[in-house]
């Protein structure tokens, strides 16, 4: 999607709803759209921050400031991407705050595995298994393992509006991207299909407006998801063929700096498929040139 015309809210405090309010990160590009949102949810003297953003001293200042005397029960991050929890802790020492939420990764700095994407400095004081709950006055904030997008991702639904913080998980802008072998397409597909259980009146995802129909998006994205795996099955019942290839035949119009996600999503699809038995590996070249065919 295009980037909506300037100027853009970056560093300032909007409040979407009496209980949150949104300050934007200085850190658009062509996978943050406009940025990150850091959310604060409570009204009153103790407020919770979610997915703090990048540790930029301009954000973490409007941040601050956006605070003003508010003492912070907690930091909660949906996930460890570097555009998400990196700010936790400088913010968590200058709000004496604890660090609340996703479970840290086990992570290869060296090797096969990339994971430079990944924030390594995350250190959480406490880890929310699904439904655990943090609570302020007026707000109470229920974990909801949604992994997929990265195997630690969580949403966080705010019970007393009905609205659902969907961090990378769902966003209005764009899909998600699902980069193995941390991201898994499966544990995604499930988690939308968890998603779609619920009631939730309004998301508001790290990126893009809030999304004010989100059953409605989350059913498309289920079957954009089931789309791209026919295309692949039938591209592949045509001829066995690897990443590279399908690519440019799945992504007509694609922005050139996101041929590598779009190469990744296909292989996260693969993967899946792999694992259900409907295609295999014919030939194993390592990486985006393995020949895959259907099984
Ligand atoms: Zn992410």
């Amino acid at each position: 999607m295009a980037m909506p015309p300037k100027p853009w809210p970056t560093g300032l405090v909007e409040q979407p709803e009496p209980l949150v309010r949104r300050v934007l990160a200085p850190n658009p590009s062509p996978y943050t759209y406009t940025g990150t949102q850091t959310y604060i949810v409570g009204a009153e003297h103790e407020v919770a921050v979610i997915d703090p953003g990048p540790a930029e001293d301009d954000h973490l200042d409007a941040i601050i400031a956006a605070l003003g005397d508010a003492k912070v029960t907690a930091i909660m991050c949906t996930h460890t991407h570097r555009d998400h929890s990196p700010a936790a802790k400088p913010l968590a020492k200058r709000k004496g705050a604890p660090v609340v939420g996703c479970a840290p990764l086990v992570l290869e700095v060296d090797g096969p595995r990339s994971d430079e994407a990944f924030d390594t400095t995350y250190e959480p004081d406490r880890v929310l298994e699904d439904g655990e709950q943090m609570t302020g006055p007026g707000w109470t904030l229920t974990a909801v393992h949604t992994p997929g997008h990265t195997s630690n991702h969580l949403c966080f639904a705010l019970e007393e509006s009905g609205a659902l913080f969907t961090g990378d998980h769902v966003m209005g802008w764009s899909t998600s991207v699902v980069i193995p072998p941390d991201g898994d397409m499966g544990d995604y597909m499930k988690s939308l299909d968890k998603l779609y259980t619920r009631e939730d009146s309004v998301y508001y995802a790290a990126h893009g407006a809030p999304i004010t129909k989100p059953r409605q998006l989350v059913r498309g994205m289920i079957g954009h998801r089931r789309q791209r795996e026919n295309q692949i099955l039938r591209l592949l019942g045509e001829e066995a063929t690897n990443i590279e290839k399908l690519v440019p035949l799945m992504y007509k119009n694609l922005d050139p700096r996101l041929t590598g996600a779009a190469g990744m999503s296909v292989k996260a699809h693969l993967i899946d498929l792999e694992r259900r038995g409907i295609v295999s590996r014919l030939e194993e070249k390592g990486h985006l040139e393995d020949i895959w065919q259907t099984a």
